[in-house]
This record gives structure tokens, sequence and C-alpha cells, in this order.
């Protein structure tokens, strides 16, 4: 009886979908502005690396995407989301961030010959940190490093800022200091008020100050320079749009928080374990997601960052 069944068994499980694909959400946030809101936990092979937050412009002559995930699977979720909105086409892509599932599936894009576009000094850290991008990648969505499939902007810019007219739609491509990443750019629409910030901002879950790449004293100088263009619509890098105040609560402020800290602990003379151990115990930022596995990693960066000053 087993030996007939066996076959069968094994059959349906072959042909059984795959995990259900994920599915992003839309977010509108001016008459011409949405936000693509990815997963908000880990990269998956469900979610193909799209645990991020990107967006689009509608124009008079087609789609401007801003960010392009983190592979073909996930640029193609973003292609169908926008499809949900507008029967436009995607006419250019634009890169503002660094790490991988910010722009890691421009391939799809070029290869459908629609330009992309970033500024130099962006594409410059983008190559620096192609290596650990793609391990920190195909550790989440599974497969080789070397298979992914890495395409650099077509079209590059000089220095720090780019203004650029697409179908009667102003925008400024800003870079304004490291941040997450070094060499996170912001897309800023001045008519609009809206600002993609990419990584400086993360909405709803903790951000991460990550060893030997994000700089917390850049970063907090960098988010403040953000907060100069006034911005009344932001579109994080993760987590949901908001407006400038909930951006500050749930990043500025935590950056603020990290620096005076851990200062005080310094000039105290308080060791790094003491440190960690106390700062740890202050709720303050639990309302954020991932505050367990953060909090304490970023206090102690923290402090070897501000210890080696
Ligand atoms: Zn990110």
């Amino acid at each position: 009886m087993l030996a007939k069944l066996l076959p069968a068994a094994f059959c349906l499980f072959l042909f059984m979908p795959s995990a259900q694909a994920f599915e992003p959400v839309t977010a509108k946030v001016t008459e011409n502005v949405y936000a693509i809101v990815g997963e908000s936990g880990d990269r998956t092979p469900e979610n193909q690396g799209l645990n991020v937050t990107s967006g689009f412009i509608i124009t008079d002559a087609g789609v401007v995407l801003v960010d392009s995930a983190a592979t073909e699977g996930s640029a193609k979720m973003l292609e169908t989301t926008v499809k949900t909105v507008t029967d436009k086409p995607i006419i250019d892509v634009i890169n503002i961030g660094v790490q991988d599932h910010h722009w890691m599936g421009n391939s799809y894009f070029l290869e459908q010959k629609i330009p992309v576009i970033a500024l130099a000094h962006t594409v410059e850290n983008q190559h620096q940190q192609e290596t650990m991008n793609r391990m920190r990648l195909s550790s989440g969505i599974g497969g080789k490093p070397e298979d992914l499939k890495v395409e650099y902007a077509s079209e590059t810019y000089d220095g720090g800022e780019k203004n650029l007219t697409i179908g009667g739609v102003e925008m400024s491509l800003l870079y304004l200091g490291d941040a997450h990443f070094p060499g996170d750019a912001v897309l800023w629409l001045p008519k609009e008020k809206v600002v993609f910030t990419g990584d400086i901002v993360f909405n709803d879950r903790m951000l991460g100050v990550l060893p030997d790449i994000s700089n917390v004293k850049d970063w907090q100088a960098t988010f403040k320079k953000v907060a100069e263009l006034k911005p009344e619509h932001v579109i994080p890098g993760h987590g949901n749009p908001s407006d400038w105040m909930t951006a500050q609560k749930n990043t500025g402020d935590y950056l603020d928080w990290l620096v005076a800290e851990v200062s005080k602990s310094l000039e105290e003379m308080e060791d790094l374990g003491d440190t960690v151990k106390r700062l740890s115990a202050d709720e303050r930022f639990n309302f954020l997601q991932m505050h367990e596995a953060l909090n304490g990693r970023n206090i102690h960066q923290t402090y070897l960052q501000l210890e080696a000053e």
C-alpha cells in the first residue's frame, strides 16, 4: 500500500505551487507619487530581497521608478505593482541607495532599455560594497553570491547634486552625506515637497548601525541635512511613508539618543559591557520593530565608533 502511495505523494510534492510569492503594498503619497512598501522582516526566497520601501512618480512622459529592488525577481514585483496603479510605462529608474536591495535589480530594467540614473558617487560606493552586498543578499534569498546578476546605472552624474525635469516633474538627486551606507543619496521633489530618503530614514522598524559600513555621527548629520529641505512627505528606505515628524521620531531621535547617551558613558568612563547593558534596558525606542535584535548591537557599535574618535 505504502509503495503504491509513495509515487503519488511524490508527484503531489513536485507539482505543489511554490511558497506564496510576496506582494508589496502601494501607498499613495501625493497626486502623482506613490510608495511601494516591501516586507518589514528579513530577505527571504519569497520576497527576493524586497524588504525595503521604494516608490514611483507618475509624470506626463511616463513613470520614474525610484530604486530597482534586489534581484530580477523583486524588480519584476515593482514593475507589476506600478501596473496596478497606472498604464504608463516605466521610462527611467533612479538609484539612490547603496545597499543591495535598493539597486541590485537594475539588470531587469536595463535589459528593457530603460535607463538607470544615479550620482557617480553612489555608484562608486555600490562598487565598493558589491562583494558584501552579494553575500548578504544570497544568504537571505538562497543561491550563490556569484550567480547574482549585478549591473550599474547607465547614466551617472558627478558632484553632489543633479537637477532633472522628467515629464514636467522637477526633481533633485542629492548626496547630503553618508548614512546607513556611504554614498546613500536622496531624491527631492521641491514642488510636491516629497523626499525619497532611502536608508537615511527607517520608519516603523529600528535602523541598524552596521560595523565598518555605517558611521553613526555621519548618519546623524546627514539626517539633519535632509530635515533642512523641510519635506512634507517622506518615502523612507524601510517602513511606511510618513510626514517628517514621524521620521524624526523613528530615526532622528534614535540617532540623537545613541550619540548623546553613549557620549555620556564615555565621559564617565563606563566600560562597553556596562554601557550596552544599561542603555539596552532603556525602553524609549521599544516601539520600533526589531529593537530586541538591533538596539544592543547599535549601542555597541556607537560606543566603538565614538571611543575611536
Ligand atoms: Zn536597506
